[in-house]
């Protein structure tokens, strides 16, 4: 088995308060990895760490094999790892396939001018599309951004982020803000993106994480306290008590 991306006693101090707590991770190649735990456990500190957006107290982060501990963000996203955009990286006045082409344009190295996908079939257009194919988005590709439902508009920001043609793909709480009706939908156009793309996400809809994942790893205060498949998560007691029983009360 290739193990895609890894972190190697990773720790995240503020101040005197750890929020990542040694922890050692492997998310296999081709994996569909949840990464679940209370609120406040640690779950975006470890994305941010992994994507470069904070520096680790302690510790090793690997890409395929690679040390990247030390390199800044888009130098991650220049060997494959990346994360979706925030809301506001969709620019509303944009088309979906103009949206797209703009961020594919962005990885070829093209200035931004060119994004308008008139005449010529450029690359660039053509691989947009072939995007919005995976994701079943051909069909609002000429719709402005602002004016799709918000499960598709999560999507487009994917779609965004695999334009960078990434080997692993964070995703923080893709289905946040969504609403329930979009969110199966989503996490079904996320779980058939090709298997070349290895997928970490963060998910507290415990539904949606099982349905989604081959692997499970729980964090609770900063610190991995198991990881397995879905079946053994559900099982362990451990989560139950810690996790699980938490999630019943919110
Ligand atoms: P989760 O995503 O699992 O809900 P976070 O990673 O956002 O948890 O936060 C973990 C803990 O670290 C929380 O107690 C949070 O208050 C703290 N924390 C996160 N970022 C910072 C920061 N920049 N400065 C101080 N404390 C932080
Ligand atoms: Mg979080």
């Amino acid at each position: 088995m290739t193990i895609a991306l890894q972190t190697s006693h990773l720790v995240k101090k503020f101040g005197g308060f750890v929020a990542t707590n040694d922890v050692t991770l492997n998310v296999e190649a081709g994996a569909r990895h949840a990464l679940i735990g209370p609120n406040g456990a640690g779950k975006t500190t470890l994305i941010n760490l992994l994507t470069g957006f904070l520096e680790p107290t302690s510790g090793s982060v690997t890409l395929q094999g690679k040390d990247v501990t030390t390199l800044a963000q888009h130098q991650r996203v220049k060997r494959g790892l990346a994360r979706t955009f925030q809301i506001n990286r969709l620019f509303s006045e944009l088309t979906v396939l103009e949206s797209v082409v703009l961020a594919v344009n962005e990885r070829l190295g093209l200035s931004a001018k060119f994004w308008k996908p008139v005449g010529a079939h450029t690359q660039a257009v053509e691989e947009a599309a072939e995007l919005l194919r995976t994701l079943k988005l051909l069909d609002v590709a000429h719709e402005q951004t602002r004016n799709l439902a918000y499960g598709k508009q999560r999507l487009i920001e994917i779609a965004l982020a695999l334009a960078a043609k990434p080997s692993v793909l964070l995703l923080d709480e893709p289905a946040a803000g969504v609403p329930t009706s979009e969110s199966r939908a989503l996490f079904e156009s996320i779980a058939a993106l090709p298997r070349d793309v290895t997928i970490l996400l963060i998910e507290h809809d415990m539904d949606l994480v099982f349905r989604f994942a081959d692997t499970i790893s729980v964090l609770v205060s900063g610190a991995l306290l198991t990881q397995g498949t879905p079946q053994q998560i559900a099982n362990d007691p451990q989560v139950k008590e810690v996790y699980l029983g938490e999630a019943a009360h919110v």
